[in-house]
This record gives C-alpha cells, structure tokens and sequence, in this order.
C-alpha cells in the first residue's frame, strides 16, 4: 500500500520546511507589532522588511510596491475595487475573461451593481485569451484591465506581457492574477507590463491567509482596509508577520529552483497526459498542451461523472479535483470548461490533477495505473456509455 498521492496542489500545497523553520522564531521571539517603536517591535519590523525584499526581488520589483495581504482573493478583489473607485471619474468601463477565478468575477459582477461596466471576453478552445480582442474592446471609458496570467483549472498560461503592452500604450491600468503563476513560471512585473499583480503564499508552498499585492508606483488605487496606518498608510491591520516571513521563505525556494522544477514537472505532466489519453477511450486534453502550466493537468472523460471519479480516486489514495475546489460542491459545470467550448455533458466528466515538486515518478504511475481501471469500472455502471456503445453496433 502506497502512502497518499496527493495530486491538488492548486488548490493549495503543504507548507515546506523553509517556510515552517521561517515562521516558529515569529511566534517566540518575533512576536512584536512590527508598527511599535520598541525592540520587540523593530526585530519584528526588521523580519516583515526583510520578507517584503524578497518577495520584491522575486518578481523584479521595489520593496515599496508590495503590499502584504490576507490571500489571493483580498489581492484580486483590492486590486480591482480599488482602482475601479480611484478611476471612476475617468470612467467606468472594465475589461476582463470568462475564464477568470472567481476572487475577480465575483468582483467584477459586484462592481456592475455599482454602475460600472464590464466586458468578459472570450477565449479559445485552449483557454487563451487574444490580445487584440482586448485592443478591441477597449473604449474611452476603459480604466482597468484584468486578465490571469494562468488559469487554476486547465493550466494555460495568456500572453500576459502583449497585454500589458496594449494596455499601457492606451494607459489603461493593468492587473493580473498571478496566483498560479508566481513560484511555478518566471513572472516580472516590467517584462510583464503590469500594474498590479495578486500572489497568495498556500499556492506556492507557504502558508494559507496570506498573499500580496504588487502595486506600481504611480498607480491610483483607493485604499483597502481603513484603519491604522500599516502598509504605508494602505491596508489597516497589524501585520501577520509569521505568514509574510513563511510566505517570503516559501517564495526564495521557489524561485531559486524554479528552472529546475519546471523541467521536471514538465516531463511528469506530460507523461501523466499521454499516459491517461493512451490508456483512456474518450478522454481529451483541456487547455494549451505547450502554453501550459509545468505541474497541470485536465483532462475530460466522457461518459463518467467527475465526481464519482473523485470518490474512486480518493479511495485508492489519491487526491485530485474535477475542476476548482470552489466549484465542486456545487453541480454546475466550470465556468471554464463551458467557455472553452465544452458541452456540458462533457464539462461535468472533468478531472484535474496538479503536481509540485514533490510528487514523484512513482506517483504518476501508481495513477496511470488505477485511473484506467477505475474509469472502466464507472462507465460499466453508466446507462450514458451503455447507450453510447450500444448506438455505436
Ligand atoms: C487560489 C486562487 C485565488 C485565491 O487565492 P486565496 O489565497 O485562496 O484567496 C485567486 N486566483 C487564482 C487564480 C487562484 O488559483
């Protein structure tokens, strides 16, 4: 009996070593208020400036241009509020995709009660977003664009940094949700053309409740928490030093094995792909097979229910996702899936697997070894594959 695989390391990963070893000093000695003027609360402060240059020199960027956070979405949805109310005398036009997580649809979908407008452009069938779509949807009204840089479900990477160009040529204010991205493919902020830029530590091996925002200086966006003066006047609440400090370590490893990790975990998405597609009838590809995240990979098996397929998996010890934990639980196909084209018979057959550096060869076989078998042993169950073969004599 093997030990647990866990492949669902989109939905979060395990905290690493460095990260833990970074933390437990700022729960002892560590303990202070980084905003006190005393000892304990400069050796705090001293740890939290510290985390803040290297997240900074992660994605080239002034130590001054990072904001601390509670996670991902408080980044995408300050990032998006903020600067859709600091522009709103310029404009009230938004431009993002449908293949957007949540934490920015949710918050778009919120700002058209508000009175503003939002264009949600399509993508391709490999989830791809085009930029001189975002050219052509841009109008006098528009004030921020937001597009992700890699989808959380089917893994493709958008060409960030031509949407960045067109933005900034027509002086639009450029946000992209990069929480998929930093930690797994090289992200700069200059090469990339962006603005604003949301990370969030459980993606990358750090802790959870904690992320940042990167915001150009320059750039007008309204304050997020109104309260103390933390974060130089721009987000109230004491600072949750352990989180940034394990954050920042999780962050450093992360890019200094970057490369590394990359080919490896390329190598293993791929042969876990070609090895499901081989072994399984009826099974396809979702998203970019090139322009795609090292670690991700979904793919859609007709004729099963996704979830059933979780259930089985999960019982042989592997743990997976059909898409994005935020959407199962709830019976509607991914938003995703449907806007690249999939129907939804399809769409509800989906199963993600994602990988980091610490799964293993083993573990890839180990899955192309039970996956077969269990989606034979579902379809033989399905009246849906019953009549498929059955129309097909
Ligand atoms: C996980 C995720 C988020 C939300 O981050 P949290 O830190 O969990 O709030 C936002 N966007 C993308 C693309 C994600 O994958």
């Amino acid at each position: 009996m093997m030990d647990r695989i866990y492949m669902d390391n989109a939905a979060t990963t395990a905290i690493c070593p460095e990260a833990l070893a970074a933390m437990l000093p700022c729960f002892g000695e560590h303990f202070g208020n980084a905003s006190s003027i005393h000892g304990t609360g400069r050796d705090a402060r001293k740890v939290l400036e510290d985390a803040r240059r290297t997240v900074a020199d992660v994605l080239g960027a002034k130590p001054a241009e990072i904001y601390f956070t509670s996670g991902g979405s408080e980044s995408d949805n300050w990032a998006i509020k903020g600067a859709a109310f600091a522009n709103r005398k310029k404009g009230n036009h938004i431009i993002t995709s449908q293949i957007e997580h949540h934490a920015v649809l949710h918050t778009c979908q919120w700002l058209e009660k508000q009175g503003f407008e939002v264009t949600y452009l399509p993508v391709d069938e490999y989830g791809l977003v085009n930029p001189r779509d975002v050219e052509a949807a841009i109008t006098d009204k528009t004030i921020l664009i937001s597009i992700m840089a890699a989808n959380n479900e089917i893994g493709t990477i958008e060409p960030i940094p031509e949407i960045g160009q067109i933005a900034h040529e027509h002086k639009i204010i450029f946000h992209c949700d990069a929480v998929q991205a930093v930690g797994a493919i090289p992200v700069n902020v200059d090469a990339w053309h962006v603005d604003m830029l949301s990370l969030s530590g459980h993606k990358f091996h750090g802790p959870k409740g904690v992320g940042a925002l990167y915001i150009r200086t320059g750039t007008k966006v309204d304050q997020f928490l109104h309260g103390g003066a933390q974060e130089r006047g721009r987000r109230a609440t004491t600072e949750n030093v352990p989180g940034i400090v394990g954050m920042a370590a999780a962050l450093a490893k992360a890019a200094a094995n970057l490369e590394e990790n990359g080919v490896r975990l390329t190598y293993l998405r791929d042969k876990l792909i070609k090895g499901i597609l081989d072994a399984v009838p009826y099974a396809r590809l979702n998203g970019h097979s090139l322009k795609r995240l090292p670690g991700n990979v979904n793919v859609s098996i007709q004729y099963i229910e996704g979830e059933a397929l979780l259930l089985r998996l999960d019982l042989a010890g592997i743990a997976a996702s059909s898409g994005s934990a935020c959407t199962s639980g709830s019976l509607d196909p991914s938003h995703v899936l449907l806007a690249i084209g999939l129907p939804h018979e399809v769409a509800h057959g989906s199963l993600r697997l994602s990988l980091t550096d610490s799964n293993t060869e083993e573990e890839v076989d180990e899955v192309l070894r039970v996956l077969p078998k269990i989606v034979s042993d579902l379809r033989a169950m399905s009246p849906m594959y019953d009549d498929f073969i059955n129309g097909k004599k």
